[in-house]
C-alpha cells in the first residue's frame, strides 16, 4: 500500500506516514475554513464549514488518487463579528485568526509540507485570512499558501443565478439556502426570509447611494444595519435543483483548479 491510497485525511495518517506525505514533491494540504455563526431562522450555524469540508471531500474524491494532497481538519470557528448581535455566532478575534494560521501554518512548513491551501467558504473572513497568508508565506517562504474563497471566481454559477441575487445575495439567500438543500436538506428549516439591502421585505435603510455591502465602495457592513432576520437575499427562490447545479460547478471548478495546482510546479523558490 503507497501513502496516497490512504484515507485523504492528514490527521488519520500516523506519524511516519505523515513525515513521508510531508516529503513528496509537491506535498499539498487543503484545510477547510467555516464560521460558526448565524444563517437566518432557516440554516445551521455550521453552513460555511459544512460547504467547505463537503466540497473538499468532493474534490479530493476526484483528483487523481495518487496525487500527494491531503485534508486538514476543519476550523469551524472563524472570524465573523457582522453576525455577533444574533445568538449561536461564536467568534475568534482577527488576531486570534492570524496566530492560528501563522502557528499551525509554520509547522507545517517545517515538517515540508510544500503547499498549504485556506479552503474558505466564509465571506467575512476573505481579507483576514488573505493577509495571514501574505505574512505566513513570508515567515515561510518555502510553503506555498493559497487562501482561497469557494464561491470566488466560479463563473458558472453567474449563470445560474438571476442578475440581482448575483450582485446582493450575500448571505443565507437564494444561493446558500439552495447549495445546503442540494448537501444536507436535513438540516434546513421551513422559513424562507426575503431580507437585507436591495430586497423588498426589508425594512431597514439601504446603503448610501454609490455604496454598497461588498464590492468597490464596501461598508463594512453588520447584518443588523440591514437585515431582521440575519438573511441577506431572497431564501424564498432556493431549491434543490438550483443547489444541485451550484454544487457541480464548484466541484468542477475546484477540482480544476486544484488539479492544476497540483500538476505545477508553484512554488518556484529563488534566493
Ligand atoms: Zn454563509
Amino acid at each position: 500500500m503507497t501513502i496516497t491510497s490512504l484515507p485523504k485525511y492528514f490527521h488519520y495518517l500516523s506519524s511516519p506516514q505523515a513525515l513521508e506525505a510531508a516529503k513528496m514533491q509537491g506535498s499539498t494540504l487543503i484545510w477547510p475554513f467555516g464560521a460558526c455563526e448565524q444563517h437566518g431562522p432557516h440554516l445551521p450555524l455550521a453552513t460555511d464549514n459544512i460547504f467547505a469540508e463537503k466540497l473538499a471531500s468532493a474534490v479530493l474524491e476526484r483528483l487523481d488518487k495518487s496525487l500527494p494532497i491531503w485534508m486538514l481538519p476543519s476550523q469551524v470557528i472563524g472570524f465573523s463579528p457582522e453576525h455577533a448581535s444574533f445568538p449561536g455566532t461564536i467568534s475568534l478575534s482577527a488576531s486570534l485568526v492570524i496566530s492560528l494560521v501563522l502557528e499551525v501554518g509554520e509547522q507545517l512548513a517545517s515538517l515540508g509540507i510544500s503547499r498549504l491551501v485556506l479552503f474558505n467558504a466564509h465571506g467575512g473572513q476573505i481579507g483576514l485570512l488573505e493577509t495571514a497568508a501574505r505574512e505566513l508565506r513570508a515567515k515561510s517562504p518555502e510553503m506555498a499558501v493559497l487562501p482561497c474563497f469557494i464561491w470566488r471566481g466560479v463563473s458558472e454559477i453567474n449563470g445560474l443565478l438571476p442578475l440581482d441575487e448575483k450582485n446582493h445575495d450575500l448571505h443565507a439567500g437564494m444561493a446558500e439556502t439552495s447549495l445546503m438543500l442540494s448537501m444536507s436538506p436535513e438540516l434546513v428549516g421551513e422559513e424562507r426570509p426575503i431580507d437585507g439591502n436591495y430586497f423588498s421585505g426589508s425594512s431597514k435603510p439601504q446603503t448610501p447611494k454609490g455604496w454598497s455591502l461588498e464590492g468597490d465602495s464596501p461598508c463594512s457592513w453588520l447584518t443588523k444595519d440591514v437585515s431582521i432576520s440575519g438573511v441577506i437575499g431572497d431564501s424564498s427562490k432556493a431549491n434543490k435543483s438550483l443547489g444541485d447545479s451550484i454544487q457541480n460547478a464548484l466541484i468542477a471548478h475546484w477540482e480544476s483548479l486544484l488539479g492544476d495546482l497540483m500538476a505545477s510546479e508553484w512554488p518556484v523558490i529563488r534566493d
